[in-house]
């Protein structure tokens, strides 16, 4: 708890704003940020900058929590006052789990941190060469399917990192947490769409899949670059 303020009060900024140091947290932010406190810790520990960002007011759509960039530092970005759907991801959440999937949550955005900071971000493995499968001819729309993949890519690799911490962390409820998120991503309004990571979350249903004794991102590493292969 002590780090958790420590870390909130040094870090946390609105946007569009300087900082605001007197900004009081609501019930639900709290709550997340309490949750997902183990994680930001380990972030800590492997020197990602990341600050905490409260958005005064949600616009509609926003994530509740997402990974922003500024200053070549990561924000956590925090959009969940005015947001009627700041906890949708948890509505069929029990109450004893819910700090296990804001904790996977969190690890996933810490990894668009991660991959931002290596220099890799919408990049794929040196060596991987892809298969062209752009044979749409408008330019527009073959752009568009570019973006959706690399976007994907980036969501894949997030969210073996949470299963990956999950595992770490909590090896006996990985189940619950895979899941979870199973049932998340199968809800896909397009096949092949932007967070349609469903490919590298089945291939990690048994935890087994993960290499040992690695940190997440590189456990995550192994598993998304045979989703890649698999993707072609
Ligand atoms: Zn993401």
């Amino acid at each position: 708890m002590v780090f958790m303020i420590r870390y909130v009060w040094v870090s946390l900024c609105c946007l569009y704003t300087t900082c605001c140091w007197s900004a009081e947290l609501t019930a639900i932010e709290m709550k997340w940020l309490h949750a997902a406190e183990p994680v930001l810790a380990y972030a800590e520990s492997q020197q990602l900058p990341i600050d905490i960002v409260v958005q005064p007011e949600a616009s509609p759509g926003d994530a509740p929590l997402a990974m922003a960039v500024k200053d070549n530092r990561c924000q956590l970005v925090l959009s969940m006052r005015g947001n009627k759907d700041a906890e949708a991801t948890l509505m069929n959440v029990p109450t004893d789990q819910v700090n296990l999937v804001i904790e996977a949550m969190t690890a996933h955005e810490v990894a668009h941190c991660w991959r931002y900071k290596q220099g890799v971000w919408h990049t794929v493995p040196a060596g991987f060469v892809e298969a062209s499968s752009d044979v749409v001819q408008d330019t527009g729309l073959r752009q568009l399917q570019q973006q959706m993949r690399a976007t994907r890519r980036e969501e894949g690799f997030a969210d073996l990192v949470g299963l990956a911490w999950t595992l770490r962390e909590h090896p006996d409820q990985y189940a619950i947490v895979h899941r979870w998120l199973e049932q998340i991503r199968n809800d896909q309004p397009v096949a092949g769409g932007y967070h349609d990571t469903r490919l590298w979350v089945q291939l990690a249903q048994d935890s087994s899949a993960f290499a040992k004794g690695e940190s997440p991102f590189e456990q995550a590493s192994k598993l998304w670059n045979m989703g890649l292969l698999t993707e072609q």
